[in-house]
């Protein structure tokens, strides 16, 4: 049985998942390993304006990033005995096992074409989220199984179908890519999230989500948006790798990316929303199913709204959620700026312009 016969949510999933009350989704294995429910349209948003505003295709560093974090997750995976017969096994079998990981994760469906142990790997994969970071994922796993650094290729068929293919040439030379991340603290929260009996993952969330574990895709049934479910270590990895190499401005960038998204949904709603204080607690309620962070308290100071939200995934991206929804209620332009998570949460200050 894939599905849990009570709420649909797929076994896999809520048995490898928990919903804190924080407003962190924490890996059951590894409760320091946060996980995020991400509109996959904001996603590929992001990576687009960004790659328009600076003129430049970020596709290298979105698959390498993606490969760095897949690689530091798949050597915290298999370490151990799992590594010792994973790696002495390594064959495609291992790489299928991995592909029905994606699969519940809501990343795609893959498959392996071709295989030989330490040389190449050649996969297919439909319903890719994104094409070059799940091609930098299946090619992390490559480096961390294989313990060799491959050259990745990947190629999207018209019919949307992407190939990939990992070389790892006649040498097997290990990848020297460093990866490096620092946790932030983890604030303690109160929420109750009602579970499912039987499988025990939140009623909200088979009531708001659609499982597809043959397509590989996870839908949020009322808008119809495709989310994926990804690390926050790999999420804010990718995002440093982004600023690293193409300047401070893209904290800020990224803030506006998402605030135009967010204001552009909530006026096609077309719905008189509540701007008051409640009004943004309420809004801010949505983050925690998706383990985005944890609302606490917003308050005005004439136009000026202050937010604390704790645990945030990402501070630009909490700050552009809070900015979108102060620009559809109020109609004016409004400038956002965050504190940094150290302590655990982080601040966000929205003015008019
Ligand atoms: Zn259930």
């Amino acid at each position: 049985m894939k599905y849990c016969p009570r709420c649909g949510v797929s076994r896999t999933l809520a048995s490898e998942h928990r919903w804190d009350p924080g407003g962190n989704v924490t890996l059951t294995r590894d409760p320091t390993h946060r996980m995020t429910l991400l509109d996959n349209e904001a996603l590929d948003n992001i990576f687009e304006s960004i790659s328009q505003r600076i003129g430049l295709p970020v596709n290298n560093i979105v698959k390498e990033a993606k490969r760095k974090s897949s690689r530091h997750f798949m050597d915290a995976l298999l370490s151990g005995m799992l590594g010792v017969v994973a790696r002495n096994l390594a064959s495609a079998r291992v790489y299928d096992r991995l592909g029905e990981q994606l699969s519940s994760l809501g990343l795609g469906h893959a498959r392996v074409i071709a295989y030989r142990r330490h040389r190449f790997l050649e996969g297919k994969v439909t319903n890719p989220y994104n094409a070059p970071a799940i091609a930098g994922d299946i090619s992390g796993a490559f480096d961390s199984v294989e313990g060799c650094a491959g050259e990745v290729a990947f190629d999207m068929s018209p019919d949307g179908t992407l190939h990939v293919q990992i070389d790892a040439g006649s040498e097997c030379d290990p990848f020297d890519g460093r990866f490096s991340f620092v946790q932030p603290p983890v604030v303690p929260g109160r929420n109750i999230f009602e579970l499912c009996p039987v499988c025990r993952a939140p009623i909200d969330l088979g009531r708001h989500y659609s499982f597809d574990l043959e397509r590989g895709v996870i839908i949020e049934k009322k808008t119809g948006h495709r989310v994926v479910i990804i690390g926050v270590i790999a999420l804010r990895g990718l995002f440093d790798e982004l600023a690293n190499e193409l300047g401070d401005e893209i904290p800020g960038m990224i803030m506006t990316i998402e605030k135009d998204r967010v204001k552009d949904i909530i006026l096609s709603k077309g719905k008189d929303l509540d701007s008051s204080e409640q009004g943004y607690m309420r809004y801010m309620k949505t983050l925690q199913l998706r383990g985005l962070g944890n609302g606490i308290s917003a308050s005005f100071s004439g136009d000026t709204l202050t937010a604390r939200v704790d645990n945030p995934y990402y501070e630009p991206l909490i700050a552009g959620f809070i900015a979108g929804f102060y620009e559809a209620t109020t109609g004016r332009g409004s400038r956002a700026s965050w504190t940094r998570a150290d302590s655990g949460y982080t601040e966000v200050t929205v003015e008019p312009v």
